[in-house]
């Protein structure tokens, strides 16, 4: 059998469910607009870190570009041995400048920075034919030449980029090329700088990329290699931005992109820039507050299903009271009420109409018994009325196979006059005291009806054996009580009755031939001089 749980239960219950079902709901929708939330941050920083080391080396590179355009047009790197000492005193000033010199239109190099390469021929070297035609910058490359004679701690390949313009005199003539190698370490040292501030951002990247695609600086097994990744596209097409994109080992990173646009006399390498941060990474943050979200929610639930445990006792207690009144109520107990609760404005309602109710079923109740009593019983002395005594009597004779009683029919004599003269409220006290007289002549199942104005009937049982001097005994018992004088208006009155005896039901007869043996009687007693008894 199904067991009906109470009312506090399905309120905490499902208020607890309802709490950790809002809970679970917003933690995914929080969830999900936090990750999408930190994509577009984290999206964002990664675009500006790119876009501003993609500034920073355009900048650096077009003040070298400058700087180097500037020196070609004074007139001391005409004079070789001036030259000397200029290309000397600015490699001491910028640690980046690997190598700078000058070299004669045969391609013979005339001064250089710590001499090295002086005297030697490099006329086939793109820096040389391409500076001799105009202001040249070259991208990066490894300098063959160069790397053997250069100090190397670190014996990593030696990268360079480029920059060279012609020298020439005040008529334009071409007179040779000033060339400058700055060492690619220098990017290196950009990138740090950039990344430095942003540490703690987990698995932060970054990566050059060169105008053909391949990755100048990156990581280790990316150098030298093609980018297979979306936004070196989106790079060309957009200049900047940021994608979520696999990259070739398979990861989601999110990557922001920026492509290098040169600057206002500098039209740039065509270099790429992009800062990649893991995905998951990103999420983490966000699954954090999701998370959260949802551990307060399981913390509100236990909460909020105390509280409804609580509140839902506070509403229920009442109605157990009143539960409780009404069951006994119905098991009859006397003086139980249904209690007057206050409260909840519904619980005070139900207490109110069950009182109301309850009062109205006891008023219906009483009014009913008052009416019964009423259409049983005669008004003025309170004894059976002739409906009564019909019934009882049809009763007494189908119940008893032998009925075993005695009918006696009694009037009282010459009542008439006593109303007359004394008045009908005089009556009235006589009827009544007449009434309490009989009953304590008789024995308590004797019945008395009052069936007419002084006319009474009694029944009187007889148990088996009882014969007529019994009743006649009994007669006169009650005509003796009747005679007694009462007080009436100051005066001594005296009333007499006369008594017609049926005694037991003839074979044959029916109860009305009974009544009317006894009133037969009666009428004899009444001949005979009344104040007598007579049997039929
Ligand atoms: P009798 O000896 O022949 O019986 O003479 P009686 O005067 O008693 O006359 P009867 O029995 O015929 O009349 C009964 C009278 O009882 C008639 C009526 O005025 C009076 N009576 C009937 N009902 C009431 C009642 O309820 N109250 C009072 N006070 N008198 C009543
Ligand atoms: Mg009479």
């Amino acid at each position: 059998m199904l067991k009906r749980l109470n009312l506090r239960t399905i309120v905490a219950v499902s208020g607890a469910a309802l709490v950790i079902a809002m809970a679970s709901t917003m933690s995914i929708v929080v969830g999900a607009r936090s990750e999408r939330h930190f994509e577009r941050e984290i999206g964002r920083a990664l675009s500006e870190t790119a876009f501003q080391m993609a500034d920073k080396l355009d900048a650096d590179m077009a003040s070298r570009s400058r700087q180097v355009g500037v020196l070609a047009k004074i007139s001391a790197v005409r004079d070789w041995s001036e030259a000397q000492k200029v290309v000397d005193e600015l490699q001491l000033k910028d640690p980046t400048l690997a190598w700078i010199g000058t070299v004669n239109t045969d391609g013979i190099v005339t001064a250089s920075s710590g001499r090295i390469l002086l005297g030697a021929n490099v006329s086939s070297r793109p820096v040389f034919q391409e500076g001799v035609k105009g202001h040249f910058i070259g991208d990066v490359h490894e300098a063959v030449l160069l790397a053997k004679l250069l100090p190397n701690p670190t014996g990593e390949p030696m990268k360079f980029v480029d920059v060279a313009t012609p020298i020439q005199d005040s008529t334009g003539r071409t007179l040779g090329v000033l060339a400058a190698h700055f060492s690619w370490g220098w990017a290196r040292e950009v990138q740090d700088r950039l990344l430095r501030p942003a540490q703690e951002r987990l698995g932060l990247e970054t990566f050059i990329v060169g105008a053909d695609g391949t990755v100048l600086l990156g990581s280790a097994n990316t150098i030298g290699r093609p980018l297979p990744v979306e936004s070196l596209k989106l790079a060309q097409s957009k200049g900047s931005g940021w994608v979520i994109e696999t990259w070739p080992d398979g990861q989601r990173y999110l990557t922001g992109y920026s492509r290098g646009a040169g600057q206002a006399d500098y039209s740039g390498l065509g270099w790429t820039i992009l800062a990649r941060q893991p995905l998951a990474a990103a999420y983490e943050n966000a699954d954090d507050a999701s998370r959260e979200i949802f551990l307060w929610g399981v913390g509100f639930a236990a909460l909020f299903s105390a509280l409804a445990w609580f509140a839902a006792g506070l509403i229920t207690r009442p109605l157990h009271a009143i539960a409780d009144a009404a069951v006994r109520l119905r098991q009859g107990e006397p003086g139980v009420e249904i209690p007057q609760l206050r409260g909840a404005a519904e619980v005070a309602d139900l207490s109110t109409s069950l009182r109301d109710l309850v009062a109205s079923l006891d008023k219906t109740q009483n009014a009913l018994s008052k009416m019964e009593d009423a259409a049983y019983h005669d008004t003025l002395t309170g004894l059976p009325n002739r409906r009564m005594f019909d019934e009882y009597l049809g009763k007494l004779v189908t119940d008893a196979p032998v009925p075993d009683f005695a009918l006696l029919s009694l009037d009282l004599d010459k009542f008439k006059p006593i109303n007359d003269s004394l008045g009908h409220h005089a009556g009235d006290i006589v009827l009544k005291q007449v009434s309490a007289r009989m009953l304590s002549c008789l024995r308590s199942n004797d019945v008395v009806a009052r069936i007419g104005g002084d006319e009474f009937v009694i029944i009187v049982h007889t148990e088996a054996g009882t014969s007529a001097p019994g009743l006649q005994e009994i007669a006169e018992r009650l005509i003796k009580a009747v005679n007694e004088p009462m007080l009436l208006a100051g005066k001594a009155v005296r009333v007499g009755c006369s008594i017609g005896m049926a005694d037991g039901m003839i074979p044959g007869e029916t109860v009305q031939d009974m009544l009317d043996r006894a009133d037969g009687a009666l009428y004899e007693a009444k001949a005979n001089g009344r104040n007598c008894a007579v049997a039929a």
